[in-house]
């Protein structure tokens, strides 16, 4: 942060009130229940990016091999790669959106919010963006560095298991009207639209 005067952004709990807007949604997600999720999630991701790969590689086969390093860089990827990737890219398209990013990690978790409010449209984009976004670096690669099958693979997967909760927000907005307004919240996020006469 630059600007030593201002005030640091931090994660809302309840939104303000917006002037001719009234409250039409405001969902907790149910983090912990989409994190368990997560799990089971991770197996047809992990059979679709393994099968992308391995249609990119050369040779159309994969050589693995594990040795202490790869499991490593394996725990690196999946514990602090993607969670930092997948924010970033969370803040990149929220910065594109015209509100102002802000990252923190939270109990198993780490987020990305905005003190802006937003139409649906950016908030779907920037939800979207992780999954969409890194899925398609990681199908690049798989053709770029057959050797780093196993790596992108690890990443691949982790990112878009762990994209449950976008999923569970982006099935959920799409029901807002293009004239409401959004606020990222610690938990969720408060959707208003303007009020009717
Ligand atoms: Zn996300």
């Amino acid at each position: 942060m630059s600007e030593a005067h201002s005030s640091e952004p931090r994660l809302r709990h309840d939104p303000p009130d917006i002037p001719g807007y009234q409250m039409e949604d405001r969902p907790a997600i149910p983090i912990k229940k989409l994190n368990l999720l997560s799990f089971p999630l991770a197996l047809p991701f992990g059979v679709l990016f393994y099968l992308i790969g391995l249609l990119l590689q050369p040779d159309r086969e994969v050589i693995l091999t594990f040795s202490i390093w790869s499991m490593l860089i394996l725990a690196l990827i999946v514990l602090l790669l993607v969670p930092i990737a997948h924010e970033a890219v969370h803040g990149i398209v929220a910065k594109l959106a015209g509100a102002k990013p802000f990252y923190g990690v939270g109990p198993g978790y780490a987020y990305t919010s905005f003190e802006e409010p937003i139409s649906p449209r950016n908030y779907m984009l920037i939800t979207a963006a992780p999954l969409l976004v890194l899925s398609a670096i990681c199908v690049i690669l798989f053709a770029l560095i057959p050797g780093w099958f196993l790596f992108i693979l690890a990443f691949a997967v982790t990112n878009a298991a762990g994209a449950i909760g976008d999923l569970w927000i982006l099935n959920r907005i799409r029901h807002l009207p293009s004239d409401a307004l959004i606020y990222d919240l610690a938990d969720g996020y408060a959707a208003f639209v303007p009020e009717k006469l």
